[in-house]
């Protein structure tokens, strides 16, 4: 055996255990390898999933920060009144600015309602105390209610059909009744400043605020101070104590001089040319009354969203609803801009024709707060000659606001009026509202005669005609 032999052997015995060594490596070098590209494709998935996204979220977020403190300081700005003028008051916010997001760890629960979907939506700090006051308050989100300041664009959101009508100039003129109770001072305000600067001047006669014995002090001096600069235009009339709606139109419809009469809850913003087509129609048939299609602004975000054509209805409950519009009404290819025969309107926003205001009856003065004054007029203009339409190519946005509150006294003041309208004008008709609620049926509505002559004095038809013409689907509720 030589050494080499022994060598060899060793060498082979090296050799084989450096293989064995080797191998070991080579799998250790191996596993390592696979491990890295593991890591590498676990970092690489990683960077996917969340690396990519930083930069765009650092940057949405620092921008939208920037765009509401802006936006928050720009209304503050506007606060001075030495700087109104109609450049600085006809600043556009641009984006609609949202309060700071939150996380709510209830987030991943399907979302029940429409609301509910809103609110999920946009994660609004319901810990902040300045925004659950303002709900209670007002029933909507006062920072973005503040930070939109005293004016703003909406999105124009009329039928393209309706760009191109052309309207005569001498459209009868027309006295814009608002009654506001505790109202948002910035949403008071954007309701007069949108009227004012989307309202031609020949066309507006005046704008009638009733201010129904407000308790917020904003609404005192300071908001005499703020219409100041639109003088000549705004006649603000204060009631001495709390009237109700009903009663408050009454009052401010009795210090017009317009030839129209277009009433306006004091959340709305108008959007292009809404007045113009109600005026029209009215000049072409002066018994017709007529609302513009109400959009809706969200009360959280102050987003202005586009309604579809609709048409107003009621269930026996004397319950108010939109109901979708027939297909024939809207065929042809002016289809989405003819005026929409409605059974009934929603109450807040519509316009009329002054005497003809006078001429049919007013409203119920024996009826309290609001609330089923919108069925009465729009029975009693049906049932006693007039007509009343919705006409798509004039937009008024109108905030739901969300009543948290609970008022014993409205919500009581509302089955007296029902029980006005029901005993005034449904004859026989009116055992459907009794049969759906039987605990009213002995109660007391005050004192119907004036309403009761009123009606014999109009010639008014029967529930029964109205039932026939003009709504029949009541029948099959
Ligand atoms: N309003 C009023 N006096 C009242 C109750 C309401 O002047 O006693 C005003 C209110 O500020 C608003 C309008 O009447 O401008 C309609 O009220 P609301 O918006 O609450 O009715 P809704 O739109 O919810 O039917
Ligand atoms: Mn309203």
């Amino acid at each position: 055996m030589t050494p080499l032999g022994k060598s060899n052997t060793v060498k082979a015995e090296d050799a084989r255990s450096v293989t064995s060594m080797e191998i070991e490596e080579q799998t250790f070098k191996n596993a390592r390898f696979t491990l890295r590209n593991i890591l590498i494709q676990y970092l690489f998935c990683a960077f996917l999933l969340f690396g990519i996204w930083i930069p765009p979220l650092f940057i949405y977020f620092h921008h939208h920060h920037e765009s509401y403190q802006n936006n928050t300081q720009e209304s503050e700005s506007l606060l001075s009144l030495e700087k109104y003028g109609h450049q600085q008051i006809l600043h556009n916010p641009g984006q609609i600015p949202r309060p700071q997001a939150v996380t709510d760890p209830s987030d991943k629960e399907e979302p029940k309602s429409p609301r509910l979907l809103s609110l999920k939506n946009n994660n609004f700090n319901f810990s902040d105390p300045e925004l659950t006051s303002g709900l209670l308050k007002y029933g909507l989100n006062i920072i973005v209610s503040k930070s939109l300041g005293y004016q703003r664009d909406v999105p124009d959101s009329r039928n393209a059909i309706c760009l191109g009508k052309q309207y005569p100039m001498n459209l009868p003129t027309a006295s814009v009744v608002i009654c506001f109770y505790n109202e948002e001072f910035h949403v008071l305000f954007r309701t007069v400043s949108s009227v004012i600067y989307l309202t031609p001047s020949h066309l507006l006669e005046e704008i009638i605020l009733v201010d129904d014995h407000s308790e917020y002090d904003d609404l005192k001096e300071k908001l005499d101070g703020y219409l100041e600069i639109f003088r000549g235009k705004i006649k603000l009339i204060r009631n001495k104590e709390r009237e109700g709606l009903i009663r408050s139109r009454m009052i401010g419809a009795g210090h017009a001089s317009g030839d129209v009469l277009v009433f306006l809850d004091s959340h709305c913003e108008v959007n292009r040319v809404w007045l113009e087509p109600l005026l029209q129609a009215i000049s072409k048939n002066p018994k017709m009354v007529v609302c513009p299609l109400i959009d809706v602004i969200d009360e959280m975000t102050f987003e202005y969203k586009a309604s579809p054509l609709v048409r107003g209805i009621f269930d026996w409950n004397l319950q108010f609803k939109w109901d979708k519009v027939f297909s024939y009404e809207v065929e042809g290819p002016y289809g989405p801009s003819k005026p929409i025969r409605s059974p009934a309107m929603a109450g807040g926003l519509f316009a009329i024709n002054r005497h003809y205001f006078y001429e049919i009856g007013q409203y119920d003065k024996g009826m309290n707060f609001w609330g089923g004054e919108n069925v009465e007029i729009s029975l009693r203009i049906w049932m006693c000659g007039g007509q009343l339409y919705i006409i798509p190519c004039s937009r008024v946005g109108h905030v739901v606001r969300n009543q948290i509150k609970r008022d014993p006294d409205l919500e009581r003041a509302v089955i007296e009026n029902y029980l006005r309208v029901v005993h005034v004008w449904m004859d026989e008709h009116k055992a459907h509202f009794f049969n759906r609620r039987p605990a009213l049926k002995f109660k007391s509505y005050g004192n119907v005669s004036e309403r009761v002559k009123l009606r014999k004095q109009l010639k008014c038809k029967s529930f029964q005609w109205y039932l026939d013409t003009i709504f029949p689907e009541l029948e099959d509720e």
